[in-house]
């Protein structure tokens, strides 16, 4: 009981606004062009490590890409490890666009804003400040915790969890179980109502090169095989495709544990449930699952022509293709059928699904810890609809969480604010983040 008290204390608190600002102020913006440089943002990291008495290595597959991983030993050496990460790169940020400049760090009235505020330089104070915290207490956690500071995961992570998983697995060993993005920050679907959704699964990525070939001519001329007409028509018909519903475990387990809260009369294990009709009834609730009943594959980019009289031989489409766990097969095959005999279709960038146990006792622990903080606060599971660095740490056996607490006013729609305009964290919500993660990793 000691330990609660002395940790996480009034420097933590302190320290999570001012690693989160200046975090942000160290512009990481990742294009997926190969010029970003996180080294400034990994070597901040590092000293902060470091100045705890925690050794930070750094490693880079690019020079100035770097990723900063660091283990803190756990008093049990029975325990497995568990692996704590986030990204040091963003996604680009138009000033133009926001109200105060994306690279500020700007904390006003309360509020810290800048791109990274959200996604996902917040998490990665909020951890930096908690294990400073024990390091000035004598704190040590129960397992093992390793701490993995990744670059380039809003690109292809080649340069950074790819390559930390590839070439430097000995550094996770142990890890069993990871915890990141994309999870326990507070929706309020309704007035009343707070719900803090841990992901526990993620869809995989099946981004798509499509390439429809033709006979080359002039666009006055009779021609039947026209590629540009065949690529539209292929992308028309995977624009319309309705897939069919396929639920996995997690999902389920969120319709269920929203149908009861809403109390919506219905048994989410018949296999004739009608998912559309019980979404429906979840108003805004239902966002939470609506992207993740289905495998999905939206038309992104079209790249075709380029005189408005001459029909060029090659038409190239790009979809965002996601799949959800056990649903590969059923993806391949459609993509054949909607494509049709004159376009090929290839993966242009592909990531596996990933599923982890909702009955776990990291769940039940993870819940917990954010009940403890918020108990009117209701902790579901979900299936995130795109992806994270988890899938690459799932190669070396690590099931990831999605679990970044936070509680956010209800007025926030802090979900449209990843990679979106005007990203800013309110400074309550990284104290109670801070609260939630030391409690959560000191006991994990
Ligand atoms: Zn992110």
């Amino acid at each position: 009981m000691a330990e609660e008290v002395r940790s996480p204390d009034t420097t933590a608190l302190d320290e999570v606004v001012t690693f989160t600002s200046e975090l942000i102020r160290i512009d990481t913006t990742n294009r997926g062009g190969g010029d970003c440089r996180e080294r400034p943002a990994a070597e901040y990291v590092a000293e902060r490590l470091a100045d705890a008495g925690i050794e930070p290595t750094l490693l880079e597959r690019t020079p100035g890409r770097t990723n900063v991983v660091a283990r803190i030993p756990g008093t049990d050496p029975s325990a497995e490890a568990l692996l704590v990460h986030g990204h040091l790169d963003v996604v680009p940020a138009d000033p133009a666009e926001w109200s105060v400049h994306p690279f500020s760090g700007e904390v006003r009235d309360g509020v810290v804003w800048g791109r990274g505020a959200v996604d996902m330089k917040n998490m990665d104070a909020m951890v930096l400040a908690v294990v400073r915290s024990w390091a000035r207490h004598g704190i040590r956690p129960r397992r093992d915790i390793v701490l993995a500071y990744t670059a380039d995961e809003e690109a292809s992570a080649e340069d950074g969890s790819d390559f930390l998983a590839d070439r430097h697995a000995a550094l996770f060993e142990g890890c069993t179980e990871g915890i990141s993005e994309s999870g326990a920050f507070s929706f309020h679907p309704q007035p009343g109502t707070t719900l803090y959704p841990i992901a526990a699964g993620e869809r995989g990525t099946a981004w798509l090169k499509l390439t429809a070939r033709g006979r080359a001519g002039h666009g006055s001329k009779v021609n039947t095989a026209n590629a540009v007409t065949r690529l539209a028509a292929a992308v028309a018909r995977i624009g319309a495709h309705t897939w069919p519903v396929r639920l996995t475990t997690t999902v389920r387990a969120a319709l269920t544990e929203l149908a009861a809260l809403y109390g919506v009369d219905v048994d989410t294990s018949a296999p004739d449930l009608d998912v559309d009709v019980l979404l429906d009834k979840l108003g805004p609730a239902a966002a939470l699952v609506e992207s993740t009943v289905r495998n999905s594959a939206n038309p992104t980019m079209l790249e075709a022509g380029y005189k408005v009289n001459v029909i060029p031989g090659q038409a190239v489409a790009y979809v965002d293709g996601r799949m959800l766990p056990g649903g590969e097969e059923e993806f391949a095959a459609t993509m054949d059928l909607l494509t049709g005999p004159d376009v090929e279709w290839e993966f242009h960038h592909r990531e596996v699904p990933l599923e982890a146990p909702v009955d776990s006792p990291t769940f039940a622990k993870l819940r917990a810890a954010v009940e403890r903080f918020d108990p009117a606060g209701h902790v579901l599971p979900f299936t995130m609809s795109g992806g994270t660095d988890a899938k690459q740490f799932s190669r070396l056996g690590i099931t990831g969480y999605g679990f970044s607490p936070l509680r956010l006013p209800p007025d926030l729609d802090y979900g449209a604010l990843f990679h979106g305009v005007d990203e800013r964290v309110p400074v309550d919500a990284l104290h109670f983040g801070v609260r939630v993660l030391d409690h959560y990793l000191k006991s994990a």
